[in-house]
């Protein structure tokens, strides 16, 4: 007998040319089959797109927009194809896959509205070397390395690479091997625009490839991945000193407190639980109730669960809430941690039964922080729910974690809710919802502790993909420049009062080189003179300053 089919999604086979199959888990069948890239192919993508890098950087942003628009238009035109290919390829249903097309494109959107502002040049004040002109400009890195991961195999991988390209850069795009169809299908639609084409390559493969993409050293790196590759990849990546932005994985707590709507809060925990069979990096992975609470939210919790269906169609109409889980590997972490947290006397109250991949909804109770499945990634449909005796036990077992990528706190006063919220270790903290702050594309997402560096989405986002280039400008200087005066050798007294009279904190400060002059002169200042005196100076300052300034 064969290895089943959906044992190979993901993994490399050997022919004449090495291959990644295209498999839909759902139903085990193959659909296609992509290339993988061999070792010279990502030294020639390398070389190409640095290459084309100076000219796409020359493209003033306007037009960088209007090409893009493109891109935009055709994911439009091209929805149905977009959905269908993601349905198979993930198993997720056509609407899931819309909602996911639907970020993407708002995003982009949103980006081209806005990109040309968020990277125009910057004046920026040149404070006391008021002679020059200060700017700053935000440069391209160069090529930039987009490695993806295969739960959200649209948006995850488009982001950066939209950001990347309006901000002056060349592309190199990883795409999961979990989901090659979905990367293979984004690159066609990359190589439908002309003007774009050029800019964008794309290397299939799995983590060979990926890390053979990372050592080819692009001018910067953009991984979404697991927090274990995130390690091996800024390792890598610090051999040839390449920046990494990394967008890892997360363990989000879900904070229930003794006013909050109980049964708003079941069924929203219960969408951010299972929402995408659980396979998503902001997913609701711990749940902490007050034990005010506890039985009648966990009560809400089974019967919204229980309602749940599990299933898949490759239609656009479909009943199902849930789809399978996308591939082995991540079948085996979830039984691992299911088995492991029953061992140390966790008990199931809903789900917990398996038909292939598809995974019934579970919800898991007597659950503590010794168990795998309150401490790393699970990445399935499981929700695990404690009980915990108020609000600061709460906060500190949502903040005994390695990981902090979002949380969610509920409850109907607000301002309590968002005090809670500054106390968590998070990224980002959704009041009385869940995982709908990722949505919203200029709001920044990331993680803090081992959930990343970096933010993705919004005016940060794209200025991560630029240098900063600093300009100081002005005619040679002149005699009575400070920079002037603090070059010349025999003015450490007047550098000391300059530095005095800019920088004093209290007027004592300030004043002490008028003291100075005048005790020197054998004049016996009086406070009051003193003051008109600091007064005069202060004035005359603002003055000088004021014309120059008018000059220019
Ligand atoms: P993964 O770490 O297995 O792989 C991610 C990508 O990295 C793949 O393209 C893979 O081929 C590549 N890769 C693996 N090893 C590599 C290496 N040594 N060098 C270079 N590239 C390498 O992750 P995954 O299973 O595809 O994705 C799920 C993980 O991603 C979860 O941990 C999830 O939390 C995380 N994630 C995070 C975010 C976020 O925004 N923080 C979003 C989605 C997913």
């Amino acid at each position: 007998m064969g290895v089943p089919t959906q044992v190979l999604k993901g993994m490399t086979l050997n022919g004449s040319v090495e291959t990644l199959p295209f498999i839909n888990p759902a139903t085990g069948e193959k659909f296609g089959e992509v290339a993988v890239a061999r070792a010279e192919d990502v030294r020639r993508v390398q070389r190409e797109m640095a290459a084309a890098a100076t000219t796409w950087a020359a493209k003033p942003i306007k037009e960088r927009v209007r090409i893009l628009r493109q891109l935009q238009a055709l994911m439009l035109d091209e929805m149905d194809q977009i959905t269908a290919v993601m349905n198979q390829d993930g198993g997720k249903s056509r609407q899931d896959a819309l909602s996911e097309l639907f970020m993407t494109v708002d995003l982009l959107n949103q980006y081209c509205n806005n990109a040309p502002r968020w990277l125009r040049r910057r004046r920026i004040s040149s404070g006391l070397q008021f002679l020059k002109r200060c700017y700053i400009e935000y440069k391209p890195h160069g090529v930039v390395g987009v490695i993806g991961p295969w739960n959200y195999p649209l948006v995850l991988l488009l982001t950066p690479i939209f950001s990347a390209l309006l901000a002056g850069n060349t592309v190199i795009a990883k795409p999961s091997e979990v989901t090659a169809a979905t990367g293979d299908m984004i690159e066609k639609l990359f190589r439908r625009i002309p003007e774009l084409a050029p800019f964008v390559r794309f290397l299939h493969g799995g983590p060979e490839v990926g890390a053979a993409l990372v050592a080819a050293s692009p001018d910067l790196v953009y991984l979404t991945s697991s927090t274990a590759t995130g390690r091996k990849v800024m390792k890598a990546a610090a051999e040839q000193m390449t920046p990494v932005i990394c967008e890892l994985g997360g363990k989000d707590p879900m904070i229930v407190l003794d006013d909050a709507d109980v049964k708003a809060a079941a069924k929203w925990g219960v969408w951010g639980a299972f929402y995408n069979t659980g396979q998503t990096c902001m997913a609701i992975e711990r749940v902490y109730v007050v034990q005010e609470l506890y039985d009648v939210f966990v009560r809400e919790v089974i019967e919204q669960t229980r309602r749940l269906k599990v299933g898949y169609t490759a239609e656009t109409g479909n009943e199902n809430d849930m789809g399978p889980l996308t591939f082995q590997r991540q079948l085996d972490i979830i039984e691992d941690h299911m088995q492991d947290a029953l061992a140390k006397g966790a008990k199931i109250v809903a789900g917990g039964g398996r038909d292939g991949m598809f995974m019934e909804p579970t919800v898991i109770v007597n659950v503590d922080h010794t168990m795998r499945l309150m401490r790393d990634e699970t990445f399935g449909p499981i929700m695990p729910v404690m009980k915990v005796d108020d609000e600061t036990h709460a906060i500190q077992l949502a903040n005994d974690s390695n990981f902090g990528l979002s949380a969610s706190v509920w409850s109907q006063d607000l301002e309590r809710a968002q005090r809670v919220a500054h106390q968590l270790q998070v990224g980002s903290v959704n009041i009385n919802d869940t995982m709908t702050h990722f949505a919203i594309p200029r709001l920044p997402f990331g993680g803090v502790k081992e959930s990343g560096i970096g933010r993705t989405h919004g005016e940060k986002d794209l200025r991560q993909f630029t240098q900063t280039r600093a300009y100081a400008i002005g005619r040679p200087p002149l005699p009575f420049d400070v920079a002037t005066l603090m070059r010349a050798p025999g003015n450490y007294r007047l550098g000391a009062a300059i530095m005095r009279l800019a920088f004093g904190v209290t007027p004592k400060q300030r004043l002490q080189p008028v003291r100075e002059v005048l005790e020197e002169h054998g004049v016996k200042p009086e406070v009051s003179r003193l003051a008109a005196v600091a007064g005069l100076t202060a004035l005359l300052t603002a003055a000088v300053l004021g014309l120059l300034r008018s000059r220019r």
